[in-house]
């Protein structure tokens, strides 16, 4: 584990008037490069060769370092650059995805925005399911054993975001037919979750908590675009029964989306639960952005099924800013700027350390 001692101390040995922002080029790298040049920093990408012919040429990016896999932030000779070019790292999505939340943790010195203990509550269902209990939100009820199953379910598989071999079953038999039939090694199919699926709209509300003023914001609503489920809505029902392929869930796009007014104080109400129940079992808590998958029912209520602790793609749509960024900011506040406004405060306020980690 790479202590907070560590990281501080790499910190004091930074040169804070030529920071610079780094991530991953792919993801949220536009947003979070862009961010940075708004708010004044120098920003730089690791790229694979495929990224640095795309980012490299785009005016927006300062910077790159081209590595061979992601994974190669983790090197020794990396990282002392980054340490060396006085670099403070923004993970995303595809950060956690190919580096992996445990690498991040116990092998990353660079500091980094937010707690990294974050990144481990997010990618684990278990520990995300607790997270949501001791915020008191309402989840899908989960089924223990197959012979359990009552009514329609989802069932999940791990390490697999995007949905790769969900399924959905209504009964015991089903479940076991589609389990036989689902391409994934055994392992991976071994550790299925069964969820009750939820029949309402969903919503993916984008969170930023600042620690710094102790207020939370919301930036901005997505919905994911998903194939092929949402395609499969389109062909008419009676042709859909003939096709034999289920739906699938691997995210193609976002939609923006924006929620009845009226319920907007109940949303805030649970993304306030959320960062007051990080605080209480990963101190010092969930800090800058996080976004909580949900479906709202037709009695208005929210159930809430994943948490991401990071920024995540949907805020792509909103680099010039959403309908709720706008109510908040007077200029165009997307999510990587938000980020990068945070640290160019905690710099003014002398108060890095309270949001690097
Ligand atoms: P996940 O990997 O948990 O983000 O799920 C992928 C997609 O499956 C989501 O974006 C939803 O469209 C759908 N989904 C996940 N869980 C549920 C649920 N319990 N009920 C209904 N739809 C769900």
């Amino acid at each position: 584990m790479i202590s907070k001692d560590e990281i501080d101390d790499t910190l004091r040995g930074y040169n804070l008037d030529r920071l610079e922002i780094c991530t991953l080029g792919t993801h949220t790298a536009l947003q979070i490069a862009k961010g940075a040049r708004d708010e004044g920093f120098r920003n730089l990408l690791l790229c694979t060769e495929k990224g640095a012919g795309f980012y490299g040429r785009l005016p927006v990016v300062d910077d790159i370092i081209e590595i061979n896999s992601y994974s190669d932030i983790l090197l020794d000779g990396i990282q002392d650059e980054l340490i060396d070019r006085n670099v403070i790292l923004i993970p995303h999505g595809s950060f956690v995805e190919y580096v992996g939340s445990k690498n991040i943790t116990e092998r990353l010195r660079v500091p980094m925005l937010g707690n990294r203990l974050v990144l481990e509550w997010e990618s684990n269902r278990k520990m995300e399911r607790r997270w949501f209990e001791e915020a008191n939100l309402r989840v899908p009820r989960e089924f223990k054993a197959p012979d359990e199953i009552d009514r329609l379910v989802m069932v999940k598989f791990p390490g697999a975001r995007g949905g790769a071999g969900y399924f959905l079953a209504k009964s015991v038999d089903e479940f076991h037919k589609k389990l036989k039939e689902v391409d994934l090694p055994e392992h991976i199919k071994k550790e299925y979750t069964i969820q009750e699926y939820v029949i309402g709209t969903r919503f993916y509300p984008h969170f930023f908590y600042s620690p710094l003023n102790d207020e939370l914001e919301l930036l901005g609503m997505d919905i994911r675009y998903e194939s092929n489920v949402d395609g499969l809505v389109r062909i008419p029902n009676i042709i859909q029964k003939e096709i034999k392929e289920g739906p699938s869930y691997v995210i193609t796009g976002n939609i923006p989306v924006v929620l009845r007014e009226s319920l907007l104080p109940d949303l805030m109400e649970i993304g306030r639960n959320l960062v007051e129940g990080s605080k209480r079992l990963f101190k010092p808590g969930v800090i800058g952005p996080f976004c909580v998958e949900m479906i709202c029912t037709p009695e208005l209520e929210f159930v809430c099924f994943e948490i991401s602790g990071r920024i995540v793609a949907g805020t792509n749509l909103f680099i010039r800013g959403s309908t709720y960024s706008d109510i908040l900011y007077n200029e165009p506040m997307s999510c990587g700027r938000r980020i990068c406004r945070e640290i160019r405060i905690a710099r003014e306020r002398n108060k890095l350390e309270e949001i690097i980690y």
